[in-house]
């Protein structure tokens, strides 16, 4: 059996179709899964509005169950049925939506939580569009219903604008012939290899999806290697056939990008190389009183509040450090919404009263807090020249690793804030935390304020996420305070 999963797995590396088929046991868990399912069954909802009646063809069996239960529901001529399921004996397709339009005639509709139409849709649909044709199935238009992220929320969600609707039979029939040899393809190759088959890494394992067995294929590559350097594909692929995949011997003049030039630079005189004077400059951008901002912020694809749009970054959370001198004892500042409430009105005002009047705001990647600022600002007229004040004082601490005034080998080339911490300040890790990441924050933040969650188990997600953000913001005082130690001990 070949699902329509499999296929794009097959389309993105055969070896990753043949690993889940044979070697389930070594797939990593998706990150963000429980986000990205949420979002998707949010839309679904949506999208569905249009067919009150369509009959939901899933069971709780396995998928022989929803099959027949499939071909028992079709056989009653309904007019709409959604999470059909459908077997010809070697393809398996399940989908979102059918929509009988004549006696023998479907139109096909995809819900994706996308906010555009991808070509893996149309792969996805092609293949389904097979399958459903060698069950009988005939299939007039075929549409992808997706979010229309120009849709701002007013009162109740008003499906009709927050779903956009595209006809995309042309661009599946296009390509139907050629799908048609690729599943072809990914039939035989199962047929013919009962051993793991051998392939080069090239840049396949994250295009367009993250791989689920990474951790697997990539065991033996070493730690820094030629797949941290950005080469051009031909380059990369040329190294990978001679088995070159240490850093080591690579040829200076193949690498295109400036950070990757400085990381490998880094790497070859086994010390970091660290401009002090470029350091210096850059800190003297800085004037104290010193605040450490850091958001934390939700984009759900249906947006939770009115005045928002799908995938809007809302900030719902933020940590502040301030500091009055270099010396000067830690003050901390944090806002946390708890609450089934669109969190900007009171969060726009406790921020900007913590943030005074003057000082530098510190942030790490300044592009994030100054969008999230100006599109608060644009929602919030009465609060946006204050918050064009803040923008005006934001500085990014990231900007001198940026352009590579310190680079050490460790940051292979990025200057996010998760490579720079471990190797400055190395006592200071998330590791210890319940949440560890920015997508983790988010995550909890809806599950935060789930109007039924146990009181203790708010409070104890509550706890975990103010310690992760404030963590954050105190990451970025000590990189300063290490950063100002170099210039201090400068000969
Ligand atoms: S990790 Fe890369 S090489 Fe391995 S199966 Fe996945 S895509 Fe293929």
């Amino acid at each position: 059996m070949l699902t329509k999963t499999q296929f794009l797995y097959y389309l993105q590396c055969p070896k990753y179709l043949w690993l889940y088929k044979n070697r389930k046991d070594l797939l990593e868990a998706e990150e963000d899964i429980g986000y990205k399912q949420a979002q998707g069954e949010n839309v679904e909802y949506w999208a569905y509005q249009d067919y009150p009646d369509a009959i939901d063809c899933k069971t709780e069996g396995d998928i022989f169950t929803d099959i027949n239960n499939t071909k028992n529901i079709i056989s009653s001529s309904p007019q709409a049925v959604i999470q059909s399921s459908f077997f010809d004996g070697e393809l398996f397709c399940r989908n979102d939506l059918l929509v009988r339009i004549s006696e023998d005639e479907w139109n096909l509709i995809e819900v994706k939580a996308t906010t555009k139409v991808e070509d893996i849709h149309i792969i996805d649909l092609a293949f389904q569009k097979q399958c459903l044709s060698s069950c009988g199935i005939n299939i007039n238009k075929i549409y992808v219903y997706h979010v229309n992220n120009k849709y701002v929320r007013k009162g109740e969600i008003n499906p009709e604008e927050l779903i956009s609707k595209e006809d995309v039979t042309d661009r599946v029939n296009f390509i139907e012939m050629s799908t048609r040899q690729k599943i072809k393809d990914a039939l035989e190759f199962m047929k013919a290899y009962n051993d793991e088959p051998a392939v080069d890494i090239v840049k396949q394992c994250f295009n367009p999806y993250d791989c689920g067995f990474i951790n697997y294929c990539w065991k033996n590559v070493p730690e820094h290697s030629v797949y941290d350097l950005s080469l051009k594909e031909s380059d990369l692929r040329n190294l990978v056939k001679q088995g070159n995949l240490g850093i080591e011997d690579i040829p200076f003049n193949i690498i295109t990008r400036e950070n990757k030039k400085a990381y490998y630079q880094a790497y070859k005189i086994g010390k970091p190389i660290i401009d002090t004077y470029g350091i210096e400059e850059e800190l003297s951008n800085i004037s104290y009183p010193a605040y450490f901002l850091d958001y934390e912020s939700y984009s759900p694809a249906v947006p939770l509040f009115d005045k928002f749009h799908p995938y809007q970054q809302m900030v719902f959370q933020y940590s502040l450090h301030r500091k009055e001198s270099p010396d000067a004892p830690l003050e901390h500042f944090e806002f946390l919404s708890d609450n089934w409430i669109n969190p900007l009105p009171s969060l726009l005002e406790r921020l900007i009263s913590d943030l005074r009047e003057n000082g530098t705001i510190i942030v790490w990647n300044e592009s994030f807090e100054k969008s999230r600022n100006k599109e608060m600002g644009e929602m919030y007229p009465k609060q946006r020249e204050a918050l064009k004040l803040i923008n005006g004082r934001i500085y990014d601490l990231g900007t001198a690793f940026k352009k590579n005034y310190y680079v050490h080998k460790d940051f292979k080339g990025s200057w996010s804030i998760k490579a720079v911490l471990p190797v400055l300040i190395p006592e200071l890790s998330y590791k210890e935390l319940n949440i560890q990441g920015g997508s983790q924050a988010s995550e909890s933040y809806r599950e935060l304020i789930d109007p039924s969650i146990s009181p203790e188990k708010k409070e104890s997600l509550k706890c975990d996420m103010l310690k992760y953000c404030e963590l954050d913001t105190l990451a970025m005082v000590r990189i300063l305070e290490a950063m100002e130690e170099i210039i201090r001990k400068r000969p």
